[in-house]
This record gives structure tokens, C-alpha cells and sequence, in this order.
């Protein structure tokens, strides 16, 4: 690092441990005289800049990576040199890049190389999506599926419902699209399978093999075989199915993540914050190196590993701009789409059983009782973690495990003393009133996906009761107890449900409360709805806050990094209703995403 930026340095640092990335945004950024032509102009926009010192401006200036002015258009064009690229951005609408809290990247990868089908439930619509996927990927097994996802969603209701005649896939319509390619497919809940018959081949099926104690065939009405079945032993047939290894090469890693870079890129995304595997992590370097990583990745191993990363010193801060590590997550509880989030009391759907969710699985702590929350050996790890300067983050879901997980906090704090640790309560989706006000003074961050309330709302009150529901998805009361709202999505979601990279659909649920479709009309629990201004925040600055990166990005402002997304809508002067379409589909465009000054995506 150059000598004369040492003191301003460490004047910004003392109280940080920023260090690995705040000197190359001074050393860059103050290279040039101020006077110097900007590289990129954008102008004659609606710049939303999330800065409270500049809440709105009407053009940028870029140098290299960062924004060196904002302001009105006679002020930024005066940076206009020879070279200078200038967008005429036409009144639209302009955000820092979104920053997604919250994906699965390697199994969002896979998902959209797979066949995606949660939409399907016609003839129809299963030949059309079965020829693009063999245009698109000649011989590849076509695998994935999830048909009847949204057919059981139509139906609005539980899981428990059942319906008779659920659409099923029949093989003689696909047999003649994918030839030799073999194909085994799955329904969303895994309920069904479906083979083509050059599937059916490979495992050695005939037309007039009798049901094994295994598989249950679906026939028609003349006997003969759908493809459709149920399996018991899904996972040992599937290689046989299929054919071959089941795990994608390193190769299609690559091909798969790139797939998934495009649809970040397209979303106006320019930093996720990933848990995935560890060869994940290798391929994200190997782009870099290329030049072809085109977001900024914050990666998360497990809590198990605090040991490892503090052996080999890594904490808070490493990395660079473009890939940082120093993060490790844990989880001490279910989900809601399965009944198995913590909760303090019975779920109201389920009485008989008494069944207040579980805790995690932590086989790694309690080999024998894996079914118990072992609190004295997780808080341990907690506190461990959190003496090496690693961020602690975990997942809690239910009313208990949130409750649980503040007293981990509060001894995690006890132990370690106070400091600037920005504990995050991932997913945080149920409180119970009591336990919101210990929320104060703990500088939590409360890293939540708000699309999840969309989706999860069809049926909350079925399965938990309309009082423990005051408590759920509760951003307005999560950020009056003092928490810090960090937005994503949880890309791209289960089996059952999907859940967009689109930060949209997010900020559209935060600050509607309602279901793609718009219902119920006054929102669910509108109490808990929050401002636009404040969801674009909780996507930006908030994100930025939760990976001790607001100094570098998640505002509009000068010398931050120049991640932008540009928008044709401009979403705090327009109703939420108008981003989504009647379908429930977004329909605002990303017209640039732009990172570290570079275009990324420009729409056609
Ligand atoms: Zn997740």
C-alpha cells in the first residue's frame, strides 16, 4: 500500500478490521486528480442513491471502478472527457446493484441447467418445455422437473389437500422429441417420477413388467405404461434411469454457474452472499481469473468449520471486493413448508401429534441424539467463532428457535464482550412478541427474504394460528426493536416453491404484503408493511451493512464502487401493482447492471 494513504487509512479503519479492502478503494480512487475525465456518464435519470446525505440526483460520474461525482446533470457532464462513454438513461430509474443476502448459488446453478417444470401441468406446456430443453442442451439427460407446483398452488390451499386428477405426464408425448437422450424427471413434492422410455430402456423395464416392491407403475387406460411412477428407492434408480455419474463434472460446474451468472447479471444483482460447496468456491476464483465473474460473492462455509478458517486466519474482511469469505452460517431449526420450524408451542395444523417442529440435525455435536438442540456445544462454537473475528450468522425460523438463538446471542455477547459483530439472524420468520425487545442493544441483523411472506402466506394461519402470525414476516417490528433490515432471496428456493433472484418480487412483498396475485387486497397483517424507500435499502445499503461492506458499496455516492442497476421503472413513484403482470410475473425491466464501472448486461 502506498505510504501517503497510510493515515487516511487508518483513520477509517481504526474501529474496523476493514483493511483488505478499504486500501485499494482509497489508493484507486485518489490516484487521479478530481478534474480528471470520468470514464462513464450516466445522465438525465432518476438516481435513487439511498444516501440520506443526497437522496436523489439526476447523473453519475465513473473512474475505474468507482463513482467520483453525483449530481445534476451540468455538474457531472463537466467530467466529460474525450473518452467518457455517456448513457442518456432517458428518466429511468437508477439503484446501487442489488445485493442479495441470501442464495444457494450451486444449487441454483443446477436447478436452472435442469429441466424446470413447476409451471407445467398440460400436455401442452410439457412438450413445449421438454423441445426448447432439447434445442437449448442436445444430449444432455434431461433431469429436475417439479411439475405440479403451481397446479397444487392454484388450488390455494395446504399440502394436505388432494386432488384426483393432477395432471400426470404420459411418455408418448415427449418419446419422439428426446430419441435416445435419456429422461428422468420428478413432481415438485417427489410424490411421482417420470422416465422416457429411453430411460425406462436403460433400467431394463419392460411394457409388461409387473409393479416391484420398488416402483408402482403408472397405466392408462389401455394398460400400457405412462412412464410415470412411484418410487420408493428414487435415488438408486435415478442412476440407473439416467446412466452414468449423477454429480456434474467440473466442467459443467462451470458451464452451470455461468448459466447463473447470466440470470444475476439480468436482475440488476451485482453481489450475492452464497452457501455453497466448496468446489463452488473454486469456480468463482477460475472465472475471476478469466475475467468472467461478473458478481460480487460473499461466501459462507458452515459453523463446523470455524476452526479451520481461524487455523488458517481467515476472518471478517478477507478477501477482495470481488470474492470475500470471513462468514460461517449454522442452523438450529426446520422450515415452515414442512412443519419443521422451532416453535415454543404445537403447530394449530397438526394437534394431534403435538408437533412443535424440530431442531437441526447437528450430528456433528450430538452423534446419538441428533434430534436435540445440544445448546451448551453450539453456543461454544458461537463463541469461538466469534473470538476469532469470524461473523457468526444462523438460521432460526420458528418462534422458539429465534427465541433460543437470542439467548445464544446474549452468552455469545456475554463471553466475548461488546463489539461491532453484526450477528445475523438468517431468516428470522417467526417472533414471538415477548422476545422482540430483547432485540435492542445486540446489533443484529435481521437477513430475511421477504418473497418468502408471498409465498408462505397462502397458509400460515392454517398451520400456526392468526395471533403467533402477528409475529411473522414482521420487518416493520424487527426494525423498530433496532434490528438491521438486510433483504434476498433464498435462490431459488425448494423443492415446492421457487424463489426468483428478482429483487422485485422481494421488495414488492415488503411493501404489499400480498401474494403475486395481489391478494388479500389491504395486504397480510399490513401493520408490518414498510416503504419502498426503505425495501430498496434493505436490498442495498442493508445487505452491504450485513457484510461489513457499507464502506464500499450499497449507496449511490462518490468514491463507493460503481454497482448500478438501471431500471425502466421507477419504483418509488409507481404502484407496486404495475411491476407484476396478471400471470403474477415481473414485468420491470433491467435496462443496465453495471459493476465496478464495467457494463455487464445491457438490454436489448
Ligand atoms: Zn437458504
Amino acid at each position: 500500500m502506498n505510504k501517503r494513504y497510510v493515515s487516511k487509512f487508518m483513520l477509517l479503519c481504526v474501529f474496523t478490521q476493514l483493511f483488505l479492502y478499504v486500501a485499494p478503494v482509497l489508493s484507486q480512487s485518489t490516484v487521479l486528480p478530481s478534474t480528471a475525465p470520468a470514464d462513464l456518464i450516466l445522465h438525465s435519470g432518476f438516481i435513487w442513491t439511498v444516501d440520506e446525505a443526497r437522496p436523489q440526483a439526476e447523473a453519475l460520474a465513473v473512474r475505474d471502478e468507482y463513482i467520483i461525482k453525483v449530481g445534476n446533470n451540468a455538474e457531472v457532464l463537466k467530467l466529460k472527457g474525450a473518452q467518457t462513454r455517456l448513457i442518456d438513461l432517458k428518466g429511468n430509474f437508477v439503484v446501487p446493484g442489488f445485493n442479495d443476502n441470501h442464495v444457494h448459488f450451486a444449487s441454483a446453478a443446477q436447478f436452472f441447467w435442469n429441466t424446470q417444470l413447476m409451471d407445467v401441468h398440460t400436455d401442452a406446456a410439457f412438450v413445449q418445455r421438454v423441445r426448447e430443453y432439447v434445442a437449448a442442451k442436445p444430449g444432455e439427460p434431461i433431469r429436475g422437473g417439479g411439475w405440479g407446483a403451481y397446479e397444487q398452488w392454484e388450488l390455494g390451499a395446504s399440502k394436505s389437500d388432494t386432488k384426483k386428477d393432477f395432471w400426470i405426464p404420459d411418455r408418448k408425448l415427449i418419446d419422439a422429441i428426446t430419441g435416445d437422450t435419456p429422461m428422468f424427471i420428478t413432481k415438485f413434492d417427489n410424490s411421482l417420477y417420470f422416465a422416457n422410455t429411453a430411460s425406462l430402456k436403460r433400467a431394463s423395464i419392460g411394457e409388461n413388467d409387473p409393479d416391484t416392491e420398488n416402483i408402482a407403475h403408472i397405466r392408462d387406460a389401455n394398460g400400457r405404461l405412462t412412464g410415470a411412477m412411484r418410487i420408493k428407492n428414487a435415488r438408486e434408480m435415478a442412476a440407473k434411469f439416467l446412466g452414468g455419474d449423477q454429480q456434474p463434472d467440473h466442467q459443467k460446474r462451470i458451464a452451470m454457474t455461468e448459466n447463473a451468472l447470466r440470470l444475476i447479471r439480468e436482475a440488476g444483482v451485482t453481489s450475492v452472499q452464497d452457501m455453497s460447496d466448496h468446489e463452488q468456491l473454486q469456480i468463482y476464483y477460475e472465472l475471476l481469473d478469466k475475467g468472467r465473474l461478473t458478481c460480487r460473492i460473499n461466501f459462507r462455509y458452515g459453523l463446523e468449520f470455524w476452526e479451520q478458517m481461524r487455523a488458517l486466519g481467515l476472518k471478517r474482511g478477507f478477501g477482495t471486493g470481488m470474492i470475500r469469505l470471513g462468514a460461517v452460517k449454522g442452523h438450529i431449526d426446520g422450515i415452515m413448508g414442512t412443519s419443521t420450524a422451532r416453535f415454543y408451542e404445537p403447530y394449530d395444523s397438526d394437534p394431534e401429534k403435538n408437533n412443535r417442529g424440530r431442531w437441526r440435525p447437528l450430528t456433528w455435536i450430538s452423534p446419538d441424539r441428533p434430534t436435540e438442540l445440544n445448546r451448551g456445544p453450539f453456543t461454544q462454537m458461537m463463541i469461538n467463532a466469534d473470538a476469532a473475528g469470524i461473523q457468526v450468522t444462523v438460521h432460526a425460523i420458528g418462534d422458539e428457535a429465534n427465541g433460543v438463538m437470542l439467548d445464544m446471542i446474549e452468552a455469545m455477547t456475554k463471553a466475548n464482550g461488546a463489539k461491532d459483530r453484526r450477528m445475523r439472524l438468517v431468516h428470522a420468520q417467526v417472533f414471538a412478541p415477548r422476545d422482540f425487545d430483547r432485540l435492542q442493544g445486540l446489533g443484529i441483523v435481521a437477513e430475511v427474504q421477504p418473497f418468502h411472506l408471498s409465498d408462505d402466506m397462502r397458509w400460515m394461519e392454517e398451520r400456526i394460528g392468526y395471533e403467533r402470525c402477528k409475529g411473522a414476516y414482521a420487518f416493520k417490528t424487527l426494525y423498530d426493536k433496532g434490528a438491521t433490515l438486510s433483504f434476498g432471496s433464498d435462490w431459488p428456493g425448494t423443492t415446492a416453491s421457487y424463489y426468483p433472484i428478482n429483487p422485485i418480487y422481494g421488495i414488492y412483498a415488503a411493501v404489499t404484503r400480498q401474494t403475486v396475485k395481489g391478494t388479500p387486497a389491504a395486504g397480510w397483517f399490513p401493520e408490518q408493511i414498510i416503504s419502498v424507500a426503505e425495501a430498496i435499502k434493505a436490498y442495498t445499503r442493508g445487505s452491504a451493512y450485513a457484510s461489513f461492506e457499507e464502506n464500499i458499496k450499497g449507496t449511490i455516492a462518490e468514491s463507493k464502487l460503481a454497482d448500478l442497476a438501471v431500471l425502466d421503472t421507477n419504483l418509488v413513484r409507481t404502484q407496486p401493482a404495475n411491476w407484476l403482470d396478471e400471470r403474477g410475473a415481473v414485468k420491470v425491466k433491467t435496462l443496465y447492471t453495471i459493476i465496478g464501472g464495467k457494463i455487464i448486461y445491457a438490454r436489448k
